[in-house]
């Protein structure tokens, strides 16, 4: 039997399918997912919690320095991926919110928020087994990670996917609202000066405009197949 790349990095903009192909593949795999946002969401929304302003980088530094975030394997069953626990507080659905969106890479931008974080994600890796997905994973966090993938998709699509999603937990949405926030989003996160979004260059590059889940699937495990050995 073959073996797969101990470390899998994905990586792409905000709902190109990154989580849900991830935990597919980290399940398939019997790997553990990492989803890496939810630390820049935890950092942003106990920021905004606590009253200090998002400008404020220095605090939020020392924030996230102090923050006992533990992310575990879901215990309640209402659709999420995992659980988020900031000081034992179940915070997991309110990193969703429009506010931490419209606050977290304003957030992500920070160095030292980013430095502490990076550390974080390198420890979990270290044991191998994982599949862990962001946006400078393959770029930054593990420049040497054996197979990486970066996951696309046009704007208008992810909008809809996010605008869906927001609906199926049964809270209201408005469609330009979300496109509005995300394009604000990946503007950002594409271009600030730490760790920006980029393709890695030995990244896999796989565009998921209008092709089904499954199909994404099928071809990330023929990737996977290809680098195991
Ligand atoms: O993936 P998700 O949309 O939850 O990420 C939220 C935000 O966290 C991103 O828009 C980005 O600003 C930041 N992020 C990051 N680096 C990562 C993961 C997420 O900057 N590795």
């Amino acid at each position: 039997m073959k073996t797969s790349p101990a470390v899998i990095a994905i990586d792409g903009p905000a709902s190109a399918g990154k989580s849900t192909l991830g935990k597919k593949l980290a399940e398939n795999l019997g790997y553990l997912f990492f989803d890496t946002g939810c630390l820049y969401r935890a950092v942003t929304l106990c920021a905004l919690k606590r009253g200090i302003p998002v400008t404020d980088s220095e605090a939020i530094s020392r924030l996230a320095a102090a923050l006992d975030i533990q992310v575990t394997h879901p215990e309640v069953h209402d659709g999420r991926q995992y659980t988020v626990m900031v000081d034992k507080i179940d915070i997991t659905w309110e990193l969703r919110s429009p506010e931490t969106d419209a606050s977290v890479s304003i957030v992500s931008t920070f160095p030292g928020v980013r430095k502490t974080l990076t550390e974080r994600m390198r420890e979990i890796a270290c044991a191998g087994s994982v599949v862990m997905v962001g946006r400078d994973i393959g770029t930054v966090v593990l420049p040497n990670a054996p197979l990486k993938i970066y996951l696309d998709a046009k704007i208008d699509e992810r909008a809809r996917r996010r605008h869906a999603e927001i609906i199926a937990r049964g809270e209201h949405s408005d469609f330009e609202k979300v496109i509005g926030s995300m394009r604000h989003r990946d503007l950002t996160d594409s271009l600030r000066e730490t760790a920006p979004l980029r393709v890695a260059a030995d990244a896999h590059v796989i565009d998921t405009t209008g092709i089904e889940p499954d199909h994404v699937f099928t071809a990330i495990k023929n990737i996977v197949q290809k680098h195991s050995s």
